[in-house]
């Protein structure tokens, strides 16, 4: 046997923990390098103060700062909040252990995954060694408390550097996050700045205030006063069940029979439904279900899913934004002169409830561009890397898209908000940029892009009606008085004068340029005066 075999089959093996994964392909979860890793930083704890506001129908105060570190590439993010703080005893792990989460919920959130801090907490570890320093204050508590963390990469456990409490003076209430990462802001900056301004568009709601490095101030006011209603948290539809999941819910169920199970475990399953789902699938509805064995559950799930008389699932848990924060947003931010926005009814995918929105702005200070400009969201975060291979840009690209039907022909001063919320985003990669094809996500997309790309059409049907019609009382009026002092000297008497004249010539164009009475007024008003002027 050749040396080299001997040592291939001496090969030995151990486990990886999260924390040791994560540190290895930091990059799938977007901390790639150092300029990439300073936007991600500032997104997950955005993302993360949003998730504690808004949610819980707080309105958003927010505020962002990025400092350099004098004579270094490193950089202190801070991102303070007004949400609903933490509770003490879970800070070291929510900052200091890979995988762990609040999250882990059926209800809409940004995050999910139970990895975003950590990540940022991890890299900052790993490029400068400073540890994550937290404030944080929960509602209701009369205290504030304090950590410095690091994470033990090796166990995936936090490390408690330092731990203090004070009681709190005043009633606030929230989170204050500060990590120190290697970056790299010259190359960071844009995305940065570009991802805030998109986070404040469908947050029109939230105060977001950032000083970045080189000392700029951004501040987006609060221009809606209500914030959208809150996820609620949902039961699984039996639509997206498999056999671990199905196994989990029996083990933390109560239920003697098959049918209590059903009805008690699932959402859309009433008394009635689980009757005739169990009839129909042949199944003992009095049947324990913590006796069934894996063929058994491989059947029941089989026949869950394929069951076509379940309610669909619910839209509790997701918060849309709704066509007046997209509206507000997107005028507040762009400038447009249209705005339009349509959100669709709840649909769903394997079991897994979403809801499609779209909203076009066009024209004012919109660039024209050779393609629309597309604003990508999922769970009201904004995407801003990868689009060419998102589902949302595959929908809007001029060459899937007729847009020319709806009156727009590039280079167009456009842009395409599209917001997909769901319990369960198909994101293509942990780093959550973009959004797989999902046929029924796909076609949502679709035919909210067709109802807003309509009410555009009409928009720009009138425009140029009114452009027209604005042509003709023009020329009109240039001739007016000349046309009304030759036919006062030719129909002289009669008590003919030339203000009876005019205004048979008004009632003459009136008829023959066709806009409402209302409109030609105003027109004729306005004209009138500038070129009398
Ligand atoms: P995820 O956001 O996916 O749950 P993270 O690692 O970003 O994962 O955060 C872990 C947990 O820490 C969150 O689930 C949340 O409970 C808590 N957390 C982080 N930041 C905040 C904050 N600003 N306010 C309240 N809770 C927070
Ligand atoms: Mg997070």
């Amino acid at each position: 046997m050749s040396q080299r075999s001997m040592v291939a089959l001496k090969e030995t093996y151990r486990s990886m923990s999260p924390s040791q994964f994560f540190y290895e392909y930091k990059e799938i979860a977007g901390f790639s390098n150092p300029a990439r890793s300073l936007y991600q930083t500032v997104r997950e704890l955005v993302e993360n103060a949003l998730d504690a506001t808004d949610v819980y129908g707080i309105k958003p105060d927010i505020s962002i700062v990025i400092e350099r570190i004098p004579g270094t590439n490193q950089y202190r993010i801070t991102v303070e909040d007004n949400g609903i703080g933490i509770n003490p005893d879970y800070v070291p792990n929510a900052f200091g252990q890979v995988l762990f989460s609040s999250k882990y919920k059926l209800r809409q959130s940004r995050g999910r995954f139970g990895l975003g801090v950590k990540m940022a907490v991890l890299y900052g570890q790993i490029t400068t060694g400073k540890p994550v320093e937290v404030y944080t204050s929960p509602i209701g508590s009369k205290r504030v408390y304090y950590f410095k963390i690091k994470i033990d990469i090796e166990k995936n456990k936090p490390i408690i550097l330092e731990k203090a409490s004070w009681s709190k003076r005043g009633n606030w209430h929230g989170t204050r996050v500060t990590v120190t990462i290697v970056g790299d802001w010259s190359r960071a900056r844009s995305r940065v700045h570009e991802y805030i301004r998109r986070t404040a568009i469908v947050a029109p709601y939230a105060r977001i205030t950032m000083i970045d490095p080189d000392g700029n101030i951004v501040y987006y006011p609060r221009i809606v006063d209500k914030v959208p209603r809150g996820p609620r948290e949902v039961k699984p539809h039996p639509h997206g069940v498999d056999i671990e999941l199905l196994k989990q819910l029996i083990k933390s169920s109560k239920a003697r029979t098959l049918k209590e199970f059903l009805i008690e475990a699932f959402q859309s399953v009433g008394r009635k439904t689980a009757e005739n789902f169990l009839k129909e699938a042949q199944l003992d509805p009095n049947i324990d279900p913590h006796t069934l064995t894996d063929e058994q559950l491989e059947y029941l799930a089989r026949k869950l899913r394929e069951y076509k008389r379940f309610r669909a699932p619910s839209a509790d848990a997701l918060s849309p934004l709704g066509p007046e924060i997209i509206e507000a947003g997107l005028k507040s931010i762009l400038k447009p002169e249209f705005v339009v926005a349509v959100t669709r009814k709840p649909k769903a995918y394997e079991g897994h409830p979403f809801i499609v929105e779209v909203g076009i702005a066009y024209g004012g200070e919109i660039p024209a561009l050779d393609e629309p400009l597309l604003l990508r969201y999922a769970n009201k975060i904004p995407l801003l890397y990868d689009e060419k291979s998102d589902v949302a840009w595959k929908v809007v690209n001029p060459q899937n898209f007729d847009w020319k039907q709806y009156l727009v022909s590039f280079p167009a001063p456009i842009a395409v908000l599209t917001h997909i919320c769901s319990t369960k985003v198909p994101y293509k990669g942990i780093g959550k940029e973009s959004v797989a094809d999902v046929p029924e996500i796909e076609h949502e997309l679709r035919m909210a892009l067709r109802e807003a790309a309509r009410k555009l059409r009409a928009y720009l049907l009138e425009k140029k009606r009114e452009e027209e019609a604005k042509r003709r009382v023009i020329t009109f009026l240039k001739y007016t008085p000349e046309v009304v002092k030759s036919l006062t000297t030719i129909l002289k008497g009669d008590g003919v004068n030339e203000e009876n004249i005019r205004e048979m010539l008004i009632k003459v164009m009136r008829k023959r340029i066709k806009v409402d009475n209302e409109l030609f007024e105003k027109l004729v008003k306005n004209l009138k005066v500038s070129i009398e002027e």
